[in-house]
């Protein structure tokens, strides 16, 4: 039977209420997330709920595994057989796959990342606008935005006001009917897809609230109203449902977050219960007054107190290093020499920063310390764009059926085969029964498309046929050079990137995936076995989804990530970095004066650390190529400064701290050659 003798008298209550609606709303570390896995184990244990009826939806996947492991180790494998612990878009997914045909899309069905979806849009407004690109971003997010406000693009249409409105709504619309063309959905999809199959399809719903019982919902600030509007469906008039949150971490606005929700679950649900949590179990004193002295300069809607019983601690320490490499040298030497100090493991240190971009100096000094590190969420040699392109056109050479290769590359570079030209070909395509490749070769297109529509396609389709055929009877590597030069993939990176460096660098990549293949086949030969593109290919493919497993492969590494994806999560000693103006804040916050969700993102920051809490800046930065000065963060000087230690602050501790640094190298290297 569930034991829930650990948990404090609130938590206990919160744990037990099964009676009606319940909101528990309380600061970091003071047990929501834990308060959620031992309901969940109540449920199954003491209130004879099958798992299976129970679903459980968290923001990213790295937590909900957490979670799920979390919740084996209380009811053990067995009892949580048939659990449903995801991410929201992981449940709508879910959904869509079981109602396929209602919602009017085919087995087989492609999501389109991020990069897929704009180079359609891209399309779509090249044809349709004459737009040359630079209103992209711009259409993306705003589509994305009506998306997650649960507009259609018949909605749309009609409250667009401005001409720019306008534009969007009809690119929304054209967009969305490409997407089915393809049958394929984008990210937003996975939420607006079954809210409305849920708001149109009285069956469908009801088939879903008799199997999802009860619905726990973790990090609820930061619901958007299409999953506030799938959680209500969900729902519907039980009383089935847990949601934790707490408004002052809400940082996701700019998805279309809106923490209002939690203001809104009152109105929508008369009985629900609020239950508040005051404790903190993570953190030391200190840190946990630093997070609250921070936020207190926020607003507040909900007053919230928050103590802890863990003693002081350390004080927090702010460390000015001279330059961007004096920062990443500071915190890779400070983590050995701390490991080794402290006697505790890689994993118990977390390096923390507000852009993706701030990982990389970081990166290559762990990696000439030979310390082991986790990079969650950057970039993976094969998520890079170039790669996906060729691999695009490589995984079409070995299968002519893959349909959602032939999508990425059909336009990059560009072939001027517009979206209706692609819709109509998918229809045909779907009609005979044969993939989008083929259809490009096929005679019946005549009667579906303008010839010069139908021209394009088959100069195009006959092209990759002859340089598959020569990939499978000639040298592949050599045809793959070949596809490479006659698509000038070098002149599109450099129309298609910021820098002709940049370019440059992207071109390398190709060469060195080309390489790859290369390899692969040179080393098979040496063996006297004979390899095809195919098997070179499969590998590389193979390979890209075994980096991707790796990447939650959970060894003993120091785990590098931004601020946004440490959300709920924990580490003993916390180091952020790049604690500067323009950085964190980051500029686009500064300039839009939303400074307060940056605030909320300091505050997710300082509460991940449980024992030490240590934050840096560099006195110059290495950006866009050049070195500028810069000043520390706001948010630094929010901090009570009672409690931190600031190191290095003037020009003579600089000196000083330099001299330190090179000790603490030296020493570190002397002990480093003993092992
Ligand atoms: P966040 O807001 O950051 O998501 P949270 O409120 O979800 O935090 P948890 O992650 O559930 O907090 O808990 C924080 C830490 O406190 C965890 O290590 C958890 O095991 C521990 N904890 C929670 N409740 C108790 C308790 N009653 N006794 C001891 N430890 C607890
Ligand atoms: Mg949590």
């Amino acid at each position: 039977m569930v034991d829930l003798s650990q948990l404090n008298p609130r938590q206990h209550e919160a744990a037990k209420y099964i009676d009606g609606p319940l909101l528990v709303l309380a600061g970091a570390g003071s047990g929501k997330t834990s308060v959620i896995t031992r309901k969940i184990a109540y449920l199954i244990d003491a209130c004879g709920i099958k798992a299976h009826h129970i679903a459980a939806v968290t923001f990213t996947n790295k937590a909900a595994r957490e979670m799920k492991e979390r919740v084996n180790a209380l009811v053990g494998k067995g009892g949580a057989k048939g659990l449903t612990v995801s991410t929201f878009h992981n449940l709508g997914l879910n959904i869509i796959r079981h109602e396929l045909k209602t919602a009017g899309y085919k087995s087989g069905f492609s999501i389109l990342d991020q990069d897929d979806c704009k180079n359609i849009i891209r399309d779509v407004m090249h044809r349709e606008h004459g737009d040359d690109g630079d209103m992209i971003e711009l259409v993306q997010n705003s589509i994305s935005n009506l998306k997650n406000d649960l507009i259609t693009p018949e909605h749309a249409l009609q409250v667009a006001q401005s001409p720019q409105e306008m534009m969007i709504a009809q690119t929304y619309a054209v967009y969305q009917r490409m997407l089915k063309a393809y049958n394929a959905v984008d990210f937003d999809d996975l939420i607006l897809v079954p809210t409305l199959l849920f708001r149109d399809h009285a069956d469908v719903l009801a088939r879903w609230q008799k199997k999802i019982r009860y619905l726990l919902v973790d990090e609820y600030q930061d619901t958007n109203t299409s999953q506030y509007e799938l959680v209500k469906f969900l729902v519907g008039q039980r009383s089935g449902l847990t949601v934790v949150g707490d408004d002052d971490q809400s940082i996701y606005a700019w998805r279309g977050a809106r923490p209002e929700n939690l203001a809104l679950l009152k109105k929508d649900f008369p009985t629900l219960k609020l239950i508040k949590l005051e404790q903190n179990y993570r953190s030391t004193g200190l840190i946990l007054h630093a997070a609250n002295h921070v936020i207190d300069n926020n607003p507040h809607e909900f007053e919230k107190k928050l103590w802890s019983d863990k003693g002081y601690g350390d004080p927090i320490r702010i460390l000015k290093c001279r330059n961007d490499e004096a920062e990443a040298e500071r915190v890779a030497t400070e983590i050995i020499e701390r490991r080794m100090r402290y006697g505790c493991s890689y994993r118990d240190f977390a390096v923390l920063y507000r852009g993706n971009h701030q990982s990389r100096a970081i990166e290559m000094k762990l990696q000439s310390f030979q310390v082991p590190y986790k990079l969650s969420g950057g970039q993976s040699f094969f998520g890079r764009n170039e790669i996906k392109d060729i691999m695009g056109y490589l995984r079409l050479l070995i299968n002519p059926s893959d349909d959602a290769a032939f999508l990425r590359i059909i336009n990059t570079p560009r072939r001027e085969i517009g979206p209706t030209t692609i819709e109509k070909l998918s229809e045909y395509a779907a009609m005979r029964g044969t993939s989008l490749m083929s259809a490009t070769t096929e005679m019946g297109l005549e009667q579906v498309l303008m010839p010069k529509a139908v021209d394009r396609l088959r100069r195009f389709g006959q092209w990759l046929e002859g340089i598959t055929r020569n990939a499978y009877t000639d040298d592949p590597v050599a045809a793959i050079k070949e596809l490479i030069n006659d698509i000038d993939y070098e002149g599109w990176l450099l129309q298609n990137s910021g820098t002709p460096h940049q370019a440059e660098r992207r071109m390398k990549n190709v060469w060195f995936l080309v390489d790859s293949v290369a390899k692969m086949i040179d080393k098979a030969e040496e063996v006297g076995d004979e390899v095809t593109i195919e098997d070179a290919v499969g590998k590389l493919v193979l390979r890209d989804m075994l980096e991707q497993q790796e990447q939650e492969d959970e060894n003993d590494q120091v785990q590098l990530l931004t601020l946004h994806a440490s959300k709920g999560l924990e580490y003993p000693h916390v180091y952020i970095i790049g604690m500067e103006e323009e950085l964190m804040p980051h500029r686009n916050s500064i300039e839009a004066n939303t400074i307060e969700e940056e605030r909320r993102l300091m505050y997710v920051g300082i509460t991940r650390a449980k024992r030490t809490l240590s934050l840096t800046y560099a006195a110059k930065r290495r950006q866009y190529g050049e070195t500028a000065s810069t000043t520390h963060s706001r948010f630094l000087d929010e901090l009570p400064q009672k409690d931190v230690e600031w190191e290095g602050k003037t020009e003579t501790s600089a000196e000083e701290q330099k001299q330190r640094g090179q000790e603490t190298l030296n020493s570190l290297k002397g002990m480093l050659a003993d092992f």
